[in-house]
């Protein structure tokens, strides 16, 4: 369980660093805008991510 939450976590830190093509400066600090849907999913991963790093 603990390494697929690992894959999981690595998986989320590469979106996030992959970041968004059209908004380079979105770091997913605060909650993205609905207009565009590739910093959303930004901002998911960046939830999701948190979400796992609080439940250890
Ligand atoms: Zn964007």
């Amino acid at each position: 369980m603990i390494d697929l939450k690992l894959e999981r976590q690595i998986e989320l830190l590469e979106i996030l660093a992959k970041g968004c093509k059209k908004h380079p400066a979105y770091r997913a600090m605060r909650k993205a805008t609905e207009k565009c849907e590739e910093c959303v999913y930004i901002w998911q991963a960046r939830v999701e991510l948190n979400a796992l790093e609080n439940d250890l």
